[in-house]
């Protein structure tokens, strides 16, 4: 019990973005973030902020309630009381008490889970919290809910979202940007639903469909399916992984994706961006040609992204380097001296890329 008091307060704590931590990668060389005035990095090391994981849990659920916010899956954000219809993320907190049971005084082994997938059953949840690495486990205050932090930046940077967040955007680029997200929420935007092979609640609505061909009467929720009932331990079903395409076992999660159809379903280690095979944070996918994308990529397939601060290029008029990288017009410049890359500076470092 104690344990799980000291947990949550070291989440409370967390210093807010922009300030404060220090470089996970320059151990001992940067002592703080010092954010740069637009390049999303530290003007004392020059590594990205998500190096630094400055973020709080509470800034990561109001960027999460923007981004679900208006979609269909708004069920997973609540209204901010006094917030004038602002939307922040329901995050699916899970809290597991054991009894220890080898001492004569019962004591309790408490876990906390900074996210677990929502609407599962406790059972469930642990089952696909074990199919996880130990170090992509989000327990709270280890090495995985560390990694969540830093995929939840890398994956869903909250300037692909917001307007606001971004560097002087013209009237024009804001405007194009605001219909940029919104189509992304109707078209692309899903949140992975984790189930046993076969138990997808929106599957077994459409099997139900199809069954009585109407769709209005009462769907009888227990009815037993064909397969993938809990009874046959360790069975393979006749499910595979759209990713590794083996075989699903009965009686271990997966992952569904609306977007892709309940044909489709994934081992929770394969629910991953197909172009940087990061696990997908908190299941958030964007569907594209039959691919699972992190919002990173999914942005940067459709827009080029500035190499200098890292936000999407709204305009028609940017700077495109001959390897292929984007730029803003006056991010096309050198770190030290801010001279335009065009012509080579007399600095000594070379430029670096976000
Ligand atoms: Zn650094
Ligand atoms: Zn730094
Ligand atoms: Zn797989
Ligand atoms: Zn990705
Ligand atoms: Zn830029
Ligand atoms: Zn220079």
């Amino acid at each position: 019990m104690d344990l799980s008091t000291g947990m949550q307060k070291m989440s409370v704590g967390q210093p807010p973005a922009g300030r404060g931590a220090a470089c996970l990668t320059c151990k001992g060389i940067c002592s703080g973030f010092q954010p740069h005035s637009w390049r999303k990095a530290c003007v004392v090391c020059r590594c990205s902020q998500e190096e630094h994981a400055p973020s709080s849990d509470s800034e990561d659920d109001r960027k999460m309630g923007r981004l679900l916010a208006d979609s269909r899956y708004a069920h997973l954000t609540a209204k901010v009381k006094g917030g004038d219809g602002l939307r922040v993320y329901k995050r699916n907190r899970m809290i597991i008490t054991n009894p220890v049971v080898s001492r004569k005084d019962p004591t309790f082994n408490t876990i906390t889970y900074d996210w677990a997938p929502p609407g599962l059953t406790q059972k469930l949840a642990i089952l696909y919290m074990e199919l996880l690495p130990e170090e992509k486990r989000p327990v709270t205050g280890t090495e995985g809910a560390l990694y969540r932090r830093r995929q939840l930046m890398r994956q869903l940077p909250v300037y692909d979202q917001d307007p606001a967040q971004c560097h002087r955007l013209s009237e024009a680029e804001a405007k194009a940007m605001a219909l940029f997200v919104k189509s992304y929420k109707e078209e692309a935007l899903g949140v992975g639903e984790v189930a046993l092979p076969g138990e997808a609640r929106a599957s077994k609505d459409d099997t139900a469909k199809q069954k009585d061909g109407k769709g209005s009467q009462d769907r009888q929720d227990s009815s037993p399916t064909a397969n993938g009932t809990l009874g046959d331990c360790g069975k393979k079903s006749e499910y595979r992984c759209d990713h590794c395409k083996e075989l699903a076992a009965s009686d271990s999660p997966v992952v569904y994706a609306e977007r892709a159809g309940y044909k489709r379903l994934w081992h929770p280690t394969c629910f991953v961006c197909a172009e940087c095979g990061e696990a997908l944070v908190d299941l958030v996918y964007f569907w594209k040609n039959g691919a699972l994308l992190c919002g990173r990529h999914y942005c940067q397939s459709l827009r080029p992204r500035c190499a200098g601060c890292d936000e999407l290029i709204f305009s028609e008029d940017y700077q495109q380097g001959a390897d292929g990288l984007a730029w803003h017009k006056e991010h096309f410049c050198c770190w030290q001296c801010g001279q335009s890359l065009s012509a080579q500076c007399s600095c000594s470092s070379h430029p670096r890329p976000v």
